[in-house]
């Protein structure tokens, strides 16, 4: 932490003062617009590491290193243009109708009712507004409350890797054990054969993420009937991450575990308005789980949060009647993805395929050498152009060779993009 002073003569006595502080120090002094700046001192006592493994995320580290060297980002996922004017204009609306205040712990019950709506008509689910949907502050929340919540010392939490980099740590603050399963490469596929060998007593959850954050992949009903059958006469919980729920293509379907009784009876079910509205800087998601669970989770939520943004929350609930704004997002990131695959088809990279999410990968394999972290910053800084390196989804930090880009932008962005990966 640093403080810069514009130390003028009168304060002379201010800066002997500080010189040699025990808490402060003098660190340097800018003699071109005379700023001194002093730094903390660290504290000395001894500090617990609840993560000693984990550095910063490298969604912040790539941006971050995008922003050094004014390079395209493609790196961390958010649109790169705005949302519908409408909704700006109703969170503007419920701020001066007064709805500045906290709202009730799980959501304005109107909200909760259109989400209710909405999740009937699309997975012919019922979710009881008042016991089983939570609106919260993001879908990473939601899913770091669910853990938090049901997992305890020792519970055992599949995860299957490539991985959304907050399950891990996630389960692993909450005293659980992440029992890791790799999808094959290139592919990207659940062998559920293989992953039931690391199903046991302990198992207390898994996660699954559909639309898939980074590969593009999908879940199929055959997957999905398949994790039915393993957690069959379990007590096995199933968290289902469904922030791109309608970002999917091609004419599939979203596999929703809501569309399966027998599943969504001990399912757990996040999604995210940051990804279906473009605001993903409003951070505002929802957690759909029957009652008994939800429970639960909300008796842990409470003392995190307590509630999202009221006046958001309202903005929300209105642009929730525009179904056209839901319905129509696949095919506009599907024009997206055929934009941007159809400029590189032509580069060296291998494209894999892409079913659904923003995201598409590229091998680099005969391009460079190069581990995909050091890929990653060299694209970044040499031909600035920023992307994911895949490994940072794998616990054991697996490089296949592939970088992550985010296709959540403009045409512009793209063909500059395009251009770019074409010369490599
Ligand atoms: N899950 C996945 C798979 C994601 O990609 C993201 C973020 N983009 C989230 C959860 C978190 O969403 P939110 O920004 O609403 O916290
Ligand atoms: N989910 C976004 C991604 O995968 C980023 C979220 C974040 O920055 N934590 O890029």
């Amino acid at each position: 932490m640093l403080f810069k002073f514009t130390i003028i003569d009168q304060y002379q006595p201010l800066l002997s003062h500080f010189k040699g502080n025990e808490f402060i120090t003098f660190t340097y002094f800018n003699s071109y617009n005379k700023t001194f700046t002093f730094a903390l001192v660290n504290f000395e006592g001894s500090l617990n590491n609840k993560l000693p493994q984990i550095g910063p995320s490298i969604f912040s580290v790539m941006s971050g290193l995008a922003n050094e060297h004014k390079a395209i980002n493609l790196a961390q996922g958010f649109p790169d243009f705005d949302c519908t004017p409408d909704l700006k204009k109703l969170v503007s609306k419920a701020m001066e109708n007064g709805f500045n205040q906290y709202a009730p712990m799980p959501g304005i019950m109107a909200l909760r009712e259109k989400i209710a709506i909405k999740t009937e008509n699309a997975y012919t689910a019922i979710y009881h507004p008042e016991t089983e949907i939570t609106v919260m502050p993001g879908a990473t929340l939601g899913i770091y409350a669910t853990i938090a919540a049901l997992i305890k010392d020792n519970d055992e939490v599949i995860i299957i890797e490539p991985a959304y980099d907050s399950y891990i740590p996630a389960v692993e603050l909450a005293g659980g054990k992440a029992i890791v399963y790799e999808m094959a490469f290139p592919e990207y596929k659940i062998d559920w054969n293989q992953l039931k060998k690391l199903f046991n007593i302990k198992t207390k959850m898994i996660i699954i993420n559909t639309p898939h954050n980074p590969t593009g992949t999908i879940l199929s009903s055959e997957d999905i009937k398949k994790l039915e059958k393993l957690v069959e006469n379990t007590d096995t919980l199933i968290l289902s991450d469904e922030v791109y729920e309608h970002i999917i293509f091609d004419g599939y379907e979203h596999q929703s575990v809501a569309r399966y009784p027998k599943l969504a009876n001990r399912s757990i079910i996040v999604s995210s308005f940051g990804k279906t509205y473009h605001t993903t800087g409003w951070k505002m998601g929802y957690v759909l789980a029957p009652a008994n669970i939800t429970v639960k989770i909300r008796k842990v939520y409470q003392f995190m949060a307590f509630a999202a943004n009221t006046p958001i929350q309202f903005a929300y609930t209105e642009i929730l009647d525009r179904a056209d704004l839901f319905n129509e997002l696949g095919q506009f990131y599907q024009n997206k993805r055929d934009f941007f695959r159809q400029a590189i088809k032509n580069s060296k990279f291998k494209l894999h395929p892409c079913n659904g999410s923003y995201f598409q990968l590229l091998g680099y394999d005969k391009i460079s050498d190069l581990n995909d972290l050091e890929m990653a910053r060299h694209l970044t800084i040499e031909n600035k152009l920023a992307s994911i390196p895949v490994s940072a989804f794998y616990k054991r930090k697996t490089d296949h060779k592939v970088l992550r880009f985010c296709f959540a932008k403009s045409e512009d962005t793209l063909s500059k993009a395009a251009e770019i990966l074409c010369k490599l």
